[in-house]
């Protein structure tokens, strides 16, 4: 078992602090996500991780032992960024045993270990192919293949999607998620996209000005947020009173007034397909509530329609 523990990391660039006693353990083979606004330290800490930044406090330890001061290659990481920085002059084939190559493998044992990689994240019909003649998520099943060809402990993704059209990157989640199962290699992966987190991790870290604010499962951060900033990050949340929050779609219409309704004004009206995003004007503020399509009527979707929404108390989340 092989588990990777975060101790009080803190890195400071000129006077700023990127990191601030960030703490946690990855166990062995989970798939984490490090999620975040643009800024908050996310890269920071990946490179950090990997060796590519000295950090100034703290420790890093794999399977226990201490690898902070460790280089990179002594920490066994594969790597890819965002940008694929496949070579151009070499075929797909070439480009994945490139670091096997460098390690001072023989042809013939870099070409079984490159064609095993291959024939599992199917790639075969590339092999022979330029990167300039593959797409963008096909470049960066390439670049994931050569940071596994080295057998890495531990992969590292910065962004692997964020350069790619939605469609090609919806795919590419599952294909990640799938070739991580196979290999059943520990993941670490960071994004801004909480919808990319949400669906591929088995815990995420939330991260905000260079801490961490909650680490969890995906349905425990949505579910159970410790504050307004993960409960805003994480989904959508309305917020109704000091600390307290309610998603909307936990709320719904009532016909009267009673306990927990309060009356409200719709001001605006969005179809998104399987719901209409209602906003409402009511005295604890302005609201969002999604209302499923075949329970929508004409009434409620008309601009200064006047409508008595229900707060379920047990849905109020923090
Ligand atoms: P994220 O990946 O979440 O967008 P980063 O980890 O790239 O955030 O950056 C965190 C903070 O550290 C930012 O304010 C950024 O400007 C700063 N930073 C990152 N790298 C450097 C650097 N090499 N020199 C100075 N400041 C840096």
């Amino acid at each position: 078992m092989t588990t990777l523990r975060a101790i009080n990391i803190t890195k400071r660039f000129k006077g700023m602090t990127a990191l601030d006693r960030v703490s946690f353990e990855i166990r062995d083979g989970e798939f984490v996500c490090i999620l975040g606004p643009s800024g908050c330290g996310k890269s920071t800490l990946l490179r950090s991780l990997a060796g590519l930044e000295a950090i100034d406090e703290g420790s890093i330890e794999i399977g226990g032992r201490d690898v902070t001061c460790a280089p990179p290659s002594e920490r066994n990481f594969g790597i890819v960024f965002q940008s694929y920085a496949l070579f151009p002059n070499l075929n797909v084939e070439e480009n994945i045993a490139y670091g096997l190559w460098n390690k001072g493998l023989s042809k013939d044992e870099a070409a079984e270990r490159v064609a095993g990689i291959i024939e599992t994240t199917g790639l075969g019909c590339h092999s022979k192919k330029y990167p300039q003649q593959l797409s963008g998520g096909q470049q960066q099943r390439v670049a994931i293949c050569r940071a596994l060809v080295l057998n890495p402990e531990f992969l590292l993704l910065d962004e692997p999607l964020s350069a790619l059209d939605a469609k090609v990157r919806l795919k590419l989640r599952k294909e990640i998620r799938q070739i991580q199962q196979r290999f059943a290699i520990t993941t670490i992966m960071v994004t801004h996209d909480q919808e990319e987190a949400l669906s591929m991790a088995d815990r995420i870290i939330v991260m905000n000005e260079g801490r961490i604010e909650q680490m969890d499962t995906p349905q425990a951060l949505y579910d159970a947020p410790v504050n307004g900033f993960v409960a805003d990050f994480v989904g959508t949340a309305n917020f109704v009173g000091a600390d307290r929050a309610i998603r909307p779609e936990s709320l719904c219409l009532s016909k009267s007034l009673s306990d927990n309704t309060i009356q409200a004004e719709v001001c605006d009206v969005e179809y998104r397909g399987a719901f209409y995003r209602i906003e409402v004007d009511t005295h604890v503020g302005h609201l969002m509530v999604d209302i499923p399509s075949q329970q929508s009527d004409a009434k409620v979707l008309r601009l200064g329609s006047r409508l008595y929404i229900d707060i379920p108390q047990d849905k109020v989340i923090m």
